[in-house]
């Protein structure tokens, strides 16, 4: 719950905060992040420079800047998710896929049920002392 502007004990209070924001390529203008675009080239320009009322439209096209690979690329080559503000393009987010699919696969230990990652497909315990001692406690049995 919000507390209402017309409680008797609040008054106004001045406070400066900074927001990022860039120079223009073309006009030099100091420019809010928020009124950014990004061209091909990758550089940012002011929505006045970036905006070609000569033929009505964005003079070079719409560009997105992706944080992983640092290169501009069209829309097109992002996927669309609605809740992510800072996408990766697709190029990037098959990359990263691929690296955690290449990643070997941790499996518990049948003895201790310490997580590791197996030499071999079939190994069951995580080091030598563990299969010693499994070994010992199954012929204790
Ligand atoms: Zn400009
Ligand atoms: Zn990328
Ligand atoms: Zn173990």
């Amino acid at each position: 719950m919000s507390i209402p502007r017309s409680h008797p004990q609040v008054r106004m209070m001045e406070v400066t905060h900074t927001v990022p924001a860039f120079e223009c390529t073309y006009c030099d203008a100091l420019t809010e992040l928020a009124d950014g675009h990004v061209e091909s080239s990758g550089r940012l320009c002011c929505r006045d420079c970036h905006y070609s009322s000569s033929f009505g439209g964005w003079r070079d096209g719409t560009h997105l800047w992706c944080p992983r690979c640092r290169t501009a690329k069209p829309q097109g080559a992002f996927d669309h998710r609605p809740f992510v503000h800072y996408p990766v393009c697709r190029d990037c987010e098959t990359a990263a896929a691929a690296r955690a699919a290449r990643r070997p696969p941790t499996v518990a230990c049948a003895h201790c049920s310490g997580e590791f990652t197996p030499a071999r497909s079939d190994a069951r315990y995580c080091s030598t002392r563990c299969r010693v001692a499994a070994h010992r406690a199954h012929r204790a049995s």
